[in-house]
């Protein structure tokens, strides 16, 4: 494969020395969880989309499983999540031990405002929007079923940081905006990482006791936790890292932008946005009823395409158990038989984008 779908070898090497250097300065500095880099990079995320407060954890998943326990949401709960989310979103909810409610996505990918309200019932006590491949979700629909039912937000920013609805962040409208720093996403670490952003003191503090075994002073414990604390390391890494993310995201954007005005393929559907939604592009994903053979197509020339995602959770083996068939949701069904990401990184050359133009624009489906 000569054009990957990813490509994070290139995204190092744009700011290689400056990682550098900060990896050694952690590891010679003697202290690598909790301290003052992950400190700092909490401080410095929550500024970046616009206040509130962030603690770091592990991972995004940890963020999910864990709001849903500060939120005291679990056994006999329903949590309201769009039928063609990825996985690690439907897990974080039965990890709280709360049942998922899915609902089918719109024509942007997400959370179709018209059919949220439907899901409600006498057990709904969360939404979870997820704000899927870099776009957000309608919130003011979300936050507005919410108030009405008395419902809490928790919103899933894995693929969403920096993207604004209204010109506000994704993640700062809810109880808790869940984000991931899996080296993929667009704000990446070199490893697993992840947070939640809050917008009270309080809220933040329960997270922080929750995360480091229920502690709030040493060998004090008040509740059980987890282990979920973020290394320095990491941390320090992500504080390099989302120094750039302005521009890292105007580089996807310009990348989205081309292939927006010169794909010109008939068997395929471009990505649209929806009105007051921004997106940072974490996937460009077009629809095809020709997507095996596009992709096949594809490989053959050397160019890597990525499927987010082939089977939706409703019929994944893991879910089994909550009884659903196929045609129970049949728009998420529908989509995981269409949806195709095509290459986006930051450090795509113009070259290799034409490259990837050319070829689909030549494909004969
Ligand atoms: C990546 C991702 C997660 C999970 O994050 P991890 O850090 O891998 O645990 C959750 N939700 C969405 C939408 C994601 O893309």
């Amino acid at each position: 494969m000569d054009i990957m779908p990813n490509n994070l070898k290139r995204q190092y090497e744009l700011h290689a020395a400056e990682y550098e250097a900060k990896a050694l300065e952690v590891l010679r500095s003697g202290w690598y969880v909790l301290g003052k880099e992950v400190a700092a990079f909490e401080e410095e995320f929550a500024a970046y989309l616009g206040g509130g407060y962030c603690v770091g954890l592990a991972s995004g998943l940890d963020a999910l499983w864990i709001a849903f326990k500060v939120l005291g949401i679990g056994q006999g709960d329903e949590v309201i999540v769009a039928s063609n989310a990825y996985i690690a979103c439907v897990m974080g909810i039965t990890m709280a031990g709360a049942t998922p409610v899915f609902v089918e996505p719109d024509e942007y990918n997400n959370l179709d405002p018209g059919k949220i309200e439907q899901a409600v019932t006498e057990k709904t006590r969360a939404i979870l929007p997820v704000h899927l491949y870099g776009q957000a979700c309608d919130m003011d629909v979300v936050m507005d079923v919410a108030a009405r039912h008395g419902l809490l937000v928790v919103e899933d920013c894995a693929q969403s940081h920096g993207a604004t609805w209204k010109g506000k962040a994704t993640g700062t409208f809810g109880q808790v905006g869940c984000f991931s720093f899996y080296p993929t996403k667009n704000c990446g670490a070199f490893g697993d990482a992840g947070a939640v952003v809050v917008q009270s003191e309080e809220l933040a503090q329960k997270f922080r006791v929750f995360r480091n075994y229920g502690s709030s002073k040493q060998y004090h414990f008040d509740v059980v936790g987890a282990n979920s604390r973020l290394d320095e390391i990491q941390a320090g890494l992500l504080r390099v890292r989302l120094a750039h993310l302005r521009d890292f995201n105007a580089e996807r954007e310009a990348i989205a932008t081309r292939y927006l005005q010169e794909l010109n393929q008939p068997a395929l559907q471009l990505p649209s946005l929806r009105q007051g939604a921004q997106s940072v592009w974490h996937q460009f994903v077009i629809h095809s009823q020709k997507r095996d053979a596009l992709r096949e197509y594809l490989t053959k020339q050397g160019i890597g395409t990525i499927i987010h995602y082939p089977i939706p959770p409703h019929l994944s083996r893991a879910y089994a158990y909550l009884g659903y068939k196929p045609g129970d949701f049949s728009v998420a069904e529908r989509f995981a038989g269409e949806v195709l990401s095509l290459p986006i990184y930051n450090g795509m050359t113009e070259q290799e984008q034409t490259r990837v133009i050319k070829a689909i624009n030549a494909f004969e489906g």
